[in-house]
């Protein structure tokens, strides 16, 4: 039987933290008084979290994204990598990186068979991006995208935190780099995680406001009236509005978790690094599986808990705007 939820929402996507350690402390995403690094006997082995994901996909998962914390400074992530392309029944294991080790790493990832890559990119400025990060290098940065696409990685994603007031005068500008290159550029409403160093409310822009800047600003730097006129949609992925102008290499994605909420479509259940199995970001029910996984459970007995997890997932998050509680947990301790 397959994992399924209320709503007859199939749950086949898993978000694999692999790690809560960061070697970048993202002000949207790091609380303010930084994280307690979990203790390392506390996080799943390679082996644990393998066994994991095979029962997984034995009950329909087909895609895992590897995520974090920063999934790179996680020792031998090429190793689980090939462990995971192993498994049958998943189609494609993909991962989401800052980008600071990407140089080192691109083509180990594509050796062991690595499908995507997904990259956090918030801004253009080096300055603003060390001060976003809490100390990143915009050049090492574009070198690690130099480096996976030499690797053979195209259609990369790159994933914007919009936020008010900080970079939001930039969306026109990363905007056009899909003009000019195959990538996606995604723009995400910020979401109000646990404890997190930026004022979210302050800073908060829903998903509509977002979309009609990024078009004002391409139309005054690319200086192309018919931009507007070929800023077409191209669809909806699930997550993300799609949009593809004529003339563009590449796309824009606009994804709206708040403003306008895709839980009647989300397929996502999510494994923390320390072994617990989340239904939903944003709402706190999860199940503890490294229990089991370590106390020699047998694999009905495991299966029978994650269809427990899954059917934690409430019919949509609690998250509701500027008025509503802020997520249960930060987004480093989930897996992001
Ligand atoms: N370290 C990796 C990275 O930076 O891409 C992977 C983990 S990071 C938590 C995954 C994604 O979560 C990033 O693309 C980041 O932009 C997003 N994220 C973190 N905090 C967020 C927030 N408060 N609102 C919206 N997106 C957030």
């Amino acid at each position: 039987m397959k994992l399924q939820s209320s709503g007859e929402r199939m749950l086949n996507y898993l978000r694999l933290s692999v790690t809560d350690r960061c070697n970048l402390r993202c002000r949207y995403c790091i609380p303010a008084e930084g994280i307690q690094p979990l203790p390392r006997a506390d996080l799943l082995s390679f082996e644990e979290i393998l066994r994991a994901v095979e029962l997984l996909s034995a009950l329909g998962v087909t895609k895992v994204r590897i995520t974090g914390g920063e999934p790179l400074v996680r020792k031998e992530v090429t190793r689980l990598v090939a462990g995971l392309k192993r498994i049958p029944g998943l189609r494609e294991v993909v991962m989401t990186t800052n980008g600071q080790l990407l140089e080192k790493f691109a083509q180990p990832l594509r050796d062991a068979g690595l499908d995507r890559l997904n990259l956090s990119l918030d801004t253009l400025n080096p300055d603003r991006y060390q001060q976003v990060t809490g100390g990143g290098n915009l050049s090492r940065f574009w070198r690690g995208v130099r480096a996976a696409e030499a690797a053979g990685f195209s259609n990369l994603k790159f994933n914007c935190v919009v936020m008010q007031g900080f970079n939001d005068d930039e969306l026109g500008d990363l905007a056009l780099l899909a003009r000019d290159q195959p990538w996606q550029i995604r723009f995400i409403e910020y979401m109000p995680m646990a404890g997190q160093a930026e004022s979210w409310a302050a800073r908060y822009l829903p998903s509509g406001k977002i979309e009609a800047e990024a078009l004002r600003q391409a139309v005054a730097s690319s200086g192309s009236d018919l931009l507007a006129a070929r800023w077409t949609p191209a669809g909806f992925s699930g997550t993300a509005r799609i949009v593809k102008p004529a003339g563009f290499r590449g796309s824009i994605g606009f994804i709206s978790p708040l403003g306008a909420h895709f839980c009647h479509s989300c397929n996502r259940l999510r494994l923390s690094s320390d072994g617990r199995l989340h239904a939903c970001l944003l709402e706190e029910g999860s199940v503890d599986l490294r229990a089991l996984l370590r106390d020699g459970a047998d694999d009905a007995a495991i299966r029978s808990r994650m269809r427990e997890a899954a059917a934690l997932k409430p019919e949509r998050h609690g998250v509701a705007g500027l008025d509503g509680p802020g997520a249960a947990q930060p987004m480093s301790r989930v897996g992001g």
